[in-house]
């Protein structure tokens, strides 16, 4: 166990009592050094299991725990969010501290404060509503009532959205609300939990015996909120060991500081402090960009950051490109992950990361046109699929009736036993052809096969039961089995993950930092968002924006400015416009493009800004002129291409472009390549049969008449 962790690693694992805090930068081997610290602790005896709790702040972080945990023999361990300990405990204990049934726990606030926001008198639209929901989120993890809001706001770096009296007259109403229609929120659980904590000796004494040990992975994103529950669990005891890295504090604007981390020496004067140093993640070339990142931050996280050194083998430079368009950026990127893929790296070890998610929609096309499989990184939905759920409840019930059920095979494997029950509901050992639902249940099945297939690996000797516990376990904890595809994520849920390549993408002024970071403060969050960003990568790293949103735009965006004197061509300081020299690729795909004005609706006239829309070269939700029967005509000889590819159907053109098709109705190679998705490989390939089909026809590859 000891021999995979460098001697100061070593340290962190061996100091198995007091307060052990660690120090270090990205891609060091934190969350390695305490996985093992825990199960060393495990193995030796020195640890009960069922005394250990290991604290992180995402499903994701604390899944990929409890998998690293299991394959090094303390599965026993528990492994949580705060909000899912905590929400585990309130349950346990609502019925002896409050008595009844626990409230129904709010999935989403902003319906509760629309309705806050109306009885106040106090119009907002839905992005003032996230706004405002969002301020309620922030003074509840600061432990602010309503009524300090407006101070609170006033001493903090926020900018309140609007007049934070109003706010807090919203927070107030919104509180009563909750409290009339008997439910709670994601905040409260904390909050009641640490009421219960601290109300009840009783109960606080309960929890402290049956947890002696806590391990906190990413504790620069504590929130005082949770740090108080941390408090409550630890009682007088300092049985605590937190990892960190205060240059990736990336969620002050929630309320979470890296305070805690930097001062935990204070707090804990006999604390062991290990620093690490070693970056066992990346490339030399990518620490080289993440150590020149941070040279220029500046605050408080950045006087205690240390430089990275790689313990890799060199490898290829970062590439820094500029496109002319944001459909170009997204075309060059989809064309290097395929590029990446034929030559041998796998889908799933490739991640596009981007700033906000509305970025994701031309990403996604683009890939798809590309014919590269993607996932988003929203993996919370899985188990709530109906197909899932309906797989779930298949599974259960061959494992109620074991050797009874005429499905399975005793003498089967898991895997098999699983591919078995899950053939009743549609999993076949081929996908189906072409895209949409059919196809997207049987990927959902899919993966769960190979969840099944993982866990047999990870656990010989697995049960069907066992592995219908597994489910529960992840569904609870909204943990997605991971797809082979490439990730699209935004730098936000990226944190702790890694892949060998990496695309950070849109890294343009005004979306890194984002425009809304105004204040020194949060421009340098932005530069951490970046830095995470950076560190992600084993080995490629790709880099790129785009000078103009739509195709023929005014170039008027500028790269990042944290790439300044990084970047080759970037010169040092006020020469942002200066990137098109040293090696600087400009304008991959935009170069066929013919330059046009701002993409206008066929419809209403209206300027187009979404992918989507620009697509269909209409408003999405103007009318529709499309001839029904020529994108029936369409679709069907699509999925004909498809079967022959052995591809689906999205490969051959997504729906949008048939529909685009559908409506423009080209009868050249010009109109038809005007279309956006029809790119020069697919007009050579399609282009006829397409214009023939337009023409009237059946685009020659259909064997009967209609
Ligand atoms: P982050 O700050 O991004 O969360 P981290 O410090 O938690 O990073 P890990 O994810 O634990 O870093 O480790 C980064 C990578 O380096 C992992 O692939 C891990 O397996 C590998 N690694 C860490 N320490 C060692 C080691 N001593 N020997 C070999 N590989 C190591
Ligand atoms: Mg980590």
């Amino acid at each position: 166990m000891l021999d995979g962790l460098d001697p100061e690693q070593r340290e962190v694992a061996l100091a198995l009592s007091g307060p052990v805090c660690v120090l270090a930068g990205a891609g060091t081997g934190k969350t390695r050094a305490i996985t093992h610290r825990i199960a060393y602790g495990v193995r030796a005896g020195i640890l009960q299991p069922a005394s250990v709790l290991a604290v992180t702040f995402t499903n994701r972080a604390a899944g990929e725990m409890r998998g690293r945990l299991r394959q090094l023999g303390a599965g026993g361990v528990q492994a949580r969010t705060f909000h899912s300990a905590a929400l585990r405990q309130l349950q346990f204990f609502w019925p002896k501290a409050v008595g009844g049934d626990m409230p129904r726990l709010l999935e989403r606030k902003i319906q509760l404060v629309a309705d806050a926001a109306a009885r106040c008198r106090i119009r907002l639209d839905r992005n003032e509503l996230r706004d405002v929901t969002g301020e309620i989120e922030w003074a509840k993890v600061t432990q602010t009532v309503p009524a300090d809001y407006p101070a609170a706001v006033a001493k903090s770096v926020r900018d309140a959205p609007r007049d934070p009296a109003e706010i807090s007259q919203i927070y107030a109403l919104y509180e009563q609300l909750k409290r009339d229609r008997s439910v709670i929120d994601f905040e409260d659980v904390l909050l009641l939990t640490v009421g219960i904590l601290q109300d009840r000796h009783d109960i606080a004494e309960q929890i402290r015996r049956q947890y002696q040990h806590f391990v906190v992975d990413e504790y620069q994103d504590v929130s005082p909120l949770q740090q108080r529950l941390l408090d409550l669990w630890l009682g007088d005891r300092d049985n605590l060991c937190v990892v960190g890295d205060a240059s990736q504090t990336i969620y002050s604007f929630t309320g979470a500081t890296p305070d805690h981390l930097l001062n935990f020496r204070n707090r804990h004067p006999n604390a062991t402090v290990v620093k690490l140093v070693r970056d066992y993640r990346s490339t030399p070339q990518v620490v080289h960009l993440a150590n020149g990142l941070l040279s220029q931050a500046r605050g408080r996280a950045a006087e205690h950051r240390l430089e990275l050194i790689s313990q890799r083998d060199p490898g290829p430079e970062p590439a820094y490109t500029e496109y002319a368009d944001e459909p170009a950026e997204a075309e060059g990127t989809a064309r290097r992950i395929r590029d990446l893929v034929a030559a041998g790296v796998p889908a799933g070890e490739i991640a596009v990361l981007y700033r906000i998610n509305a970025q994701s929609e031309v990403y996604e096309q683009a890939l798809a046109d590309a014919g590269v499989p993607y996932q988003l990184r929203g993996a919370e939905r899985f188990f709530e699929r109906q197909e899932v759920r309906e797989a779930g409840i298949a599974l259960r019930g061959a494992a109620r009736a074991g050797g009874n059920d005429s499905l399975l095979d005793d003498a089967d494997d898991l895997p098999s036993q699983v591919r078995a029950v899950l053939s009743t509901k549609g999993w076949t050992s081929k996908p189906p052809s072409g895209s949409g639902a059919v196809r997207d249940r049987w990927e959902s099945l899919a993966a769960l096969v190979r969840l099944a297939e993982d866990f047999a690996r990870a656990k010989s000797g697995a049960t069907l039961s066992d592995l219908v516990a597994e489910l529960d376990e992840r569904a609870a904890a909204q943990h997605a089995p991971t797809v082979q595809g490439v990730t699209l994520a935004s730098l936000h849920a990226a944190k702790g993950l890694e892949w060998d390549a990496v695309f950070l993408v849109g890294l343009t002024e005004g979306m890194m930092p984002i425009t809304y970071a105004k204040t020194d403060e949060q421009v340098e969050e932005e530069r951490r968002l970046l830095y995470v960003g950076v560190t992600r990568a084993r080995l490629h790293l790709s880099l790129s924006w785009a000078l103009s949103r739509a195709p023929g735009g005014r170039a008027s965006r500028r790269p990042t400015r944290f790439l300044k004197g990084l970047r080759p061509g970037s010169g040092s300081l006020g020469s942002l416009a200066a990137a098109g020299a040293g090696g600087i690729e400009r304008g991959i795909a935009g170069g066929r493009r013919k330059p046009r004005g701002p993409v206008l609706c066929r419809v209403c006239g209206a300027t187009l800004t979404e992918a989507g829309a620009m697509k269909l070269m209409r408003c999405e939700d103007c009318p529709s002129d499309m001839d029904e029967a020529l994108y029936e005509r369409l679709r069907d000889w699509r999925a004909e291409q498809a079967r022959e590819l052995a591809q689906p159907a999205y490969c051959v053109f997504t729906d949008k472009t048939l529909m685009a098709i559908a409506e423009r109705v080209p009868t050249t190679d010009g109109e038809l390549s005007s279309i956006s998705g029809v790119g020069v490989r697919k007009l050579d390939r399609f282009g006829a049969d397409v214009l023939a089909i337009c023409a009237g026809g059946d685009g020659g590859t259909g064997d009967d008449e209609h």
